[in-house]
């Protein structure tokens, strides 16, 4: 498909020196637009950017110099449009301080056919440059944050990674502290897995784990933070929130994990599988607890003793019954 025609803007208070340009150009195959004065030129110009802009310095209703500084000013599209100035030979002064302002060429008046395409084209190649390498700025910096973000997913779930979780919990252990606000931590780990890969196949243990991410992840809030810490492991970090709100997140969590049927197998021969969770909570502030390391040790302990107390259940740390465990062993 062939390109469509760069759209030039061409901007002169006399109509035979509009016609002369407009003519020339139109006749070598550019799309061309006419103004007669400032206000018709900004208006063409807003309304439909142009490739390239022949813009007169000496118009009636507006100084030439402070029209070509609105062209140029930024816009948020970064596109750059070339404007060449057109002059009298003679008037050095309003061709420098157009340069200055930033024209990015000067046609002198009497125009020669030849060099207004020759000017036309220099131009246009140089902006079609600019385009290219802002379309491969544009798509180096895109790769860029595919990249980042990966490198912060985990694949499988899609939910955040080990790494992000490791980096978020120090923060928001930082933040607490220094807020004085409370923290907590829930680790939730799904019962028996083993038993869901050896029965259905390993395919099947992924779907399933990607099933209750998504369901971990819809039971919690926006700022809740949600990781897949390990294999069938998931983290949470719950910003803001005490003993009592986290227990409230857990319970909504281990109901919805349990009570959850994954659909396993093709359509006709499928099995409605059941997977429990159990879940350990730790918080800040709470006595033993100093840094994120032993947030998460304490939450990793609850989790054990939700286990060790035969799964499907919700364990607290608590300093009281952490000691009286500790001391039985
Ligand atoms: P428990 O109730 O004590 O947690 O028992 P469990 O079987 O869930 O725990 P265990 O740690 O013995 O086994 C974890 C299982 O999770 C074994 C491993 O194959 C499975 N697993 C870990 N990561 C993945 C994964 O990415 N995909 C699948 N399909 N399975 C995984
Ligand atoms: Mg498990
Ligand atoms: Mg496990």
């Amino acid at each position: 498909m062939a390109a469509p025609p760069s759209r030039v803007l061409v901007v002169d208070d006399s109509p035979a020196l509009l016609d002369q340009l407009a003519q020339v150009l139109a006749r070598d195959g550019y799309d061309v637009r006419r103004a007669r004065d400032g206000k018709e030129a900004l208006r063409a110009f807003r309304g439909d950017l142009p490739d390239l802009v022949f813009l007169d310095l000496v118009l009636p209703d507006m100084d030439g110099l402070e029209l070509l500084r609105i062209l140029k000013a930024p816009r948020g599209d970064e596109q750059f449009i070339p404007v060449i100035i057109l002059s009298a030979k003679s008037d050095i002064d309003s061709k420098v301080r157009g340069l200055r302002i930033g024209a990015d060429d000067f046609l002198a008046k009497p125009f020669a056919e030849a060099e207004i395409l020759a000017r036309a084209q220099a131009m246009l190649r140089i902006k079609s440059l600019q385009d290219e390498l802002r379309r491969a700025r544009r798509e180096l910096e895109e790769k860029q944050k595919q990249l980042e973000e990966q490198s912060i997913t985990d694949s499988l779930t899609g939910l955040r990674n080990r790494r992000f979780f490791d980096e978020r919990l120090a923060e928001e252990f930082r933040r607490a502290q220094r807020y004085a606000d409370p923290v907590s931590l829930m680790m939730i780990d799904l019962d028996h897995f083993k038993a869901v890969n050896d029965q259905h196949g390993h395919l099947a243990g992924d779907s399933v784990l990607r099933e209750a991410a998504a369901l971990i992840r819809a039971s919690i809030r926006e700022p809740d933070i949600c990781a897949r810490f390990g294999g069938e492991e998931f983290a949470v970090i719950l910003p803001k929130t005490h003993m009592s709100g986290a227990l409230t997140v857990a319970e909504r969590v281990w109901r919805e994990l349990g009570q959850k049927k994954y659909r396993i197998g093709a359509e006709g021969k499928h099995l409605d599988v059941q997977v429990t969770a159990s879940i350990g909570i730790a918080f800040y502030p709470a006595r033993d607890v100093t840094g994120p390391d032993v947030l998460l040790k304490l939450a990793d302990e609850a989790l054990y003793r939700a286990k060790d107390a035969g799964r499907n259940t919700i364990c607290l740390y608590q300093a009281q019954a952490y000691r009286f465990d500790a001391g039985q062993r």
